[in-house]
This record gives structure tokens, sequence and C-alpha cells, in this order.
């Protein structure tokens, strides 16, 4: 029997359509500011993505587009600027930066309540210590995918494939506070499909296109692909075989239509609980 699909485009329209309500009903307008610097061609669709959703969900936003000269101390502060701003709820600055910049260094000017990205130390370490915080936007957009899925998490084998500070390692905190008994495999991982095979739940960080064959995947499990890739034909694709694996999966995650989406509504999700944060008395 073929896998269901968890729809990713679905999801996020429900939640930023929930978003539109909530802020409608409270009368507020959470405020979200973007930091583009450069000319890559990826970041300038995925920040009109961005501006795109905010202006859909109603909130305020402004898009910060710097030349790739810009200097290190111009970007931080600007940030000091928009971390000043009662009106700016949620600060993202789109990475890759250009090479001359210092990422760690910009990045952690942001203040943690607007760190609608969750990159800062500060909301890494909040995530890692189970301390309220902005948690970042794919992991909490693919923990969202794994309860829309309906099985308990509680008790569970869950596999996530990747260690990036993005990804990997927060999702696996994530599976972690909901209970499930996680492993962490990655590039140097010893019988990558043993352990694979045996998951309830497989998340897929890798960037390689369709590496997850259904040899790798239990059956009837929820396979999560993250990936974002393109096969030999030009064709985005995930870091899993989704034809070969949906045979053999219980859910899957399309790509595109699935991840992608849901960490772009999670951004929504996200400024709307920094506004919240920063007025509790809403
Ligand atoms: P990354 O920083 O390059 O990390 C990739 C991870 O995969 C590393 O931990 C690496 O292990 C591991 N890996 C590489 N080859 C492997 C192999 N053969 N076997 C086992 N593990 C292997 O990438 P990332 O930033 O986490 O992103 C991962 C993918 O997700 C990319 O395709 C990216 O485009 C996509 N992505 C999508 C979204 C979205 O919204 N959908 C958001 C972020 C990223 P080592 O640590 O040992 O090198």
């Amino acid at each position: 029997m073929s896998a269901k699909i968890l729809d990713g485009k679905s999801m996020a329209s429900g939640i930023k359509a929930q978003l539109r309500q909530k802020i409608g009903s409270k009368g507020i307008k959470p405020g979200l500011a973007v930091i583009l610097v450069g000319e890559d061609q990826a970041s300038k669709v995925y920040v009109g993505g961005k501006e795109k959703d905010a202006l859909e969900v109603g909130f305020h936003s402004e898009i910060f587009r710097l030349p790739a000269e810009t200097g290190e101390s111009e970007i931080t502060g600007l940030i000091r600027e928009l971390n000043s701003r009662a009106e700016i709820n949620g600060i993202l600055v789109q990475l890759p930066l250009p090479e001359n910049l210092n990422e760690e260094l910009i990045t952690n000017s942001i203040d943690p309540v607007k760190d609608v990205d969750g990159f800062t130390y500060n909301s890494a370490g909040r995530l890692f210590t189970g301390s309220r915080g902005l948690v970042a936007c794919t992991p909490r957009g693919c923990i969202e995918m794994i309860k829309a899925a309906g099985m308990e998490i509680k008790g569970k084998n869950a596999v996530v494939i990747g260690r990036s500070n993005i990804v990997g390692k927060p999702m696996a905190i994530l599976l972690l506070a909901e209970n499930a008994t996680v492993t962490i495999c990655h590039s140097k991982t010893v019988n990558l499909a043993e352990i694979t095979a045996r998951a309830d739940i497989l998340v897929a960080a890798i960037g390689r296109a369709k590496f997850v064959g259904a040899d790798m995947v239990k059956q009837g499990s929820i396979v999560i692909d993250v990936g974002m890739n393109r096969d030999s034909a030009g064709k985005l694709c995930g870091d899993v075989d989704f034809e070969a694996v949906k045979e053999k999966a219980g859910y899957i995650t399309p790509v595109p239509g699935g991840v992608g989406l849901m960490t772009r509504a999670m951004l929504m999700s996200n400024t709307y609980e920094a506004y919240m944060i920063q007025n509790p008395e809403k």
C-alpha cells in the first residue's frame, strides 16, 4: 500500500489562516524584518517568499536589500536599530552571507526575543535546556508534520540523518523533548541503512538527491524529507527516493510541497510568538 502524503501546502495554509485569524481577533500587527545581503539568486527567491507570506498573514513586513560589499559594522548597526524598534518583533538575516562577512557575529547580534530563525546561541541554548525560546523553523515544521501523521512520538525510535546546527541537531533535540529515543547519524556513521531501517520516524537532512532508498526504511514508518536538491535532470528533489520509499513508508513528505512550505509557515508562527513574548499582556 502506498504511503499517506503529508501535504505541506495545505498544512502551511492552515497555519497561516489561523495566524491571520488570531492577529485579527487580537487587533495586533506583528512585524518581521528580513535582511538580505548580496545577489544570491536562491536567497532572493526565499526572501520574496517570506515577504509574501508576511503580507498574506497580515504582518508588518520590512525587507532590507543591501549590496554585497556592505560591511559587518553596518549590518550589526542595522540589527541594533531593529532590536530597539517596537514595531519590529522578528529579525532574520538571510543566509548564506557573502564570504567576507562573519555569519556568527552577525546572527548573534539579533536580540534573542526577536530571533525568529532560532539561530542565536541564546535560542540554541534554550532549546538544549528546554527553556522557552524561539525554535528553528525547519525542525519545528518537521515536528508539526510528524504530529499531523497522528502517531504518538513518545517511546518511538527516531533517527535523524544529518547533524547541522540549523536542521539535524535541533531536530534531534525536539524529538528528544517529545520523548522519542533518538539516534543521530552523519557521514561517519557505520551501517547507516541498518540503523535507519529500525526507525519509526526517519528525518533526512543530508543534502544528497534521493539518497534514502526503500531498503533504508522501516515498513509503515514516518519519513520526513528535509533535503532540497536537484536531480540529474535539474528537477527539484529531496534526500529521499520518493517513488520507491512511498511504497514502504506509512507517511511521507514530498519535495517540493513538504518541509519547505512548513518552514515558511513556522517563520510566521515564530514572528507571532516573538510578538507575544514581547507583549505578554496581549
Ligand atoms: P549540511 O550542513 O550540509 O549537513 C548535512 C549533514 O548530512 C551533515 O551532518 C553530514 O554529515 C550529513 N551527511 C552527508 N553525507 C552523508 C552520508 N553519506 N551519510 C550520512 N550522513 C551524511 O546541510 P543542512 O543545512 O543540514 O541541510 C540538509 C539539506 O536540507 C539540504 O539539502 C538543504 O538544502 C536542506 N534544507 C532544507 C530546508 C527546508 O526548508 N526544506 C531548510 C534547511 C535545509 P557530517 O556532519 O559528518 O558532514
